[in-house]
């Protein structure tokens, strides 16, 4: 079964790119462009905290997903099966 990424807990994110940068340098890019995952900040007036939303485009599945998923530091990350 093909293996893929979700971000079952985005509420935890917060905004740190790390996993951007990981598929980035995976795909051997620099910078932000195309970058088959996004962190948009959620607008948000009621929160006290910044929220985060992510995009992941699923060509991402075909990178090093579990590298993906260790980096994250709030464990945002899971890998399901499709
Ligand atoms: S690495 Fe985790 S906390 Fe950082 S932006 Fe990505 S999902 Fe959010």
């Amino acid at each position: 079964m093909p293996k893929c990424l979700k971000a079952s807990r985005e509420n935890k994110c917060n905004g740190c790119e790390l996993c951007v940068l990981e598929s980035q340098r995976q795909i051997g890019k620099v910078g932000l462009e195309e970058t088959l995952i996004r962190v948009f900040r959620k607008s948000s007036k009621s929160s006290e905290y910044p929220q985060y939303k992510l995009e992941i485009d699923p060509r991402m599945n075909s990178l090093d997903i579990k590298k993906i998923k260790d980096i994250c530091p709030q464990e945002v990350f899971d890998i399901e099966e499709e």
